[in-house]
């Protein structure tokens, strides 16, 4: 490879606000077979509206709000920061102890009670009883493309609240460009089945995993990467559960406003967040290569 090709390819990419970690990046880059793609901030905007609060014990919606808000105090997810930021006009409690699972949820202690605040299969997990008339509201809010968390206290489910993120407008365009090129995208996300079903309709990916840990991603990645000795996976997130996946990735790609340690693990990042400049980036590796042949 031409010194100088590669020189020119990274600083037409800097131009483009595509910044390019390591000079064998856009030549692996032009091979990429697959593109994976996290759901929660890369493929939405991540930017959590609640929408739904849902107490099933006798308690004010406001004070199932309060639980779960003060619980997701110094994380940060964008789930975390969407109950937060409806909770603004609400007194947190001074929730000790807090420690988050990834891809799972957050828990805490108050006044000796243990809070947690995570998905349904996390809660059951913890031994936290469910009763199956809850259910069908729980289908009808996903139906409805909104990521359903839950609250417990000690084991008792407190109640249940919806968030609903909004897709990036460029996602479609971007995934279709992708397929025209022959690159297969795929959805790699922890959210529930159903939110990743109606996802990946909307943008068009046929091929979609939920319910999936951080460690299951990478697993998945390097599934993908021994499909075939030609199979080169990129991916691309926002290292909020998903960091181990961008590293394990031929090459891993993150939106700036990501974490740091996204920014710092991937091999490109996207420095203007428009997810459509992984074209761009693609184009150029290409142009690049063409270059040194
Ligand atoms: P994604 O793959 O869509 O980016 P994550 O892997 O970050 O999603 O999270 C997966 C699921 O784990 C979320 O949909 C949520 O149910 C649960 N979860 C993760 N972090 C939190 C949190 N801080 N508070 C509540 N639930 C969480
Ligand atoms: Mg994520």
């Amino acid at each position: 490879a031409t010194p100088t090709a590669i020189l020119v390819g990274t600083s037409l990419g800097a131009e483009q606000g595509i910044l390019i970690k390591g000079g064998n990046i856009l030549e692996i880059l032009q091979r990429t077979t697959v593109m994976a793609f996290d759901k929660t901030g890369t493929l939405t905007q991540g930017n959590l509206q609640l929408t739904d609060t849902f107490p099933v014990i006798d308690i004010p919606a406001a004070q199932l709000l309060t639980l779960a808000a003060s619980v997701e105090q110094g994380t940060r997810h964008p789930l975390a920061q969407g109950l937060i930021s409806s909770a603004q006009d609400l007194e947190l409690l001074p929730v000790e102890n807090i420690e988050t699972e990834a891809g799972q949820g957050v828990q805490g202690w108050y006044q000796g009670d243990l809070l947690l605040v995570g998905n349904q299969q996390w809660l059951m997990e913890k031994g936290v009883m469910w009763h199956s008339q809850w259910q069908t509201e729980v289908d009808q809010l996903r139906n409805q493309g909104k990521t359903v968390i839950f609250v417990a206290r000690n084991q008792q489910l407190q109640g249940f609240l919806a968030l609903q993120d909004t897709l990036r407008p460029e996602a479609k365009a971007t995934i279709a460009q992708l397929k025209h090129w022959g690159i297969t995208p795929l959805l790699l996300t922890g959210d529930h089945p159903t939110i990743a079903e109606a996802i990946a309709m909307e943008v068009g990916i046929a091929e979609f995993q939920a319910q999936m840990t951080p460690q299951a991603k990478v697993a998945k990645i390097k599934a993908m990467q021994g499909l075939d000795p030609a199979s080169v996976v990129a991916m691309v997130g926002d290292g909020i559960n998903d960091a181990p996946a961008l590293a394990q990735a031929n090459v891993g790609i993150s939106l700036s406003g990501a974490t740091a340690v996204a920014m710092e693990t991937a091999d490109v990042v996207l420095m203007r967040s428009q997810l459509s400049d992984v074209l761009k980036a693609l184009t150029l590796s290409r142009a690049t290569v063409a270059k040194i042949k």
